[in-house]
């Protein structure tokens, strides 16, 4: 079973097989600023598990809280925020679910967790069931 995605302009198409590891909500400023919206969803899926099958992603490199790398990939086109990978999590990719085709930008309807809810929008409450971490892990 492999999940695909793609890009607004369609340059840019991608796939992972298998379920996700882990679904999450991301809060951080980085997550707002690099897609203008309030949160990033992801499915965070082992590396080896995602392929980009069309099109060359750019890059943008973030230094996170930790000091490490946070690469992000995205369309240089239409600029699509596609997926990021961290350098603190080495064997996985977080795809933003977003841009997921077919309906699997819902990720099923479950959110494992949320990450930096110390930085969620006021007008936004925690998923129910969903771990909620202040920063990162
Ligand atoms: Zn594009
Ligand atoms: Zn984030």
């Amino acid at each position: 079973m492999s999940t695909k995605g793609s890009c607004m302009c369609g340059d840019i198409k991608y796939e992972y097989t298998g379920e996700p590891a882990v679904t999450a909500l991301c809060h951080c400023t980085d997550c707002q600023k690099w897609t203008g919206a309030a949160y990033t969803s992801n499915a965070v899926v082992p590396r080896e598990n995602f392929k980009v099958t069309s099109g060359s992603p750019k890059t943008w490199d973030v230094k996170g809280a930790s000091g490490k790398s946070n690469k992000h990939f995205f369309c240089g086109q239409c600029g699509s925020s596609l997926y990021t990978e961290l350098e603190a999590m080495p064997d996985v990719t977080c795809v933003k679910a977003g841009g997921l085709d077919g309906g699997a930008a819902s990720l099923g309807g479950k959110i494992g967790v949320e990450f930096y809810t110390k930085d969620r929008v006021g007008y936004l409450q925690g998923v129910e069931g969903a771990k909620q971490e202040p920063q990162f892990g």
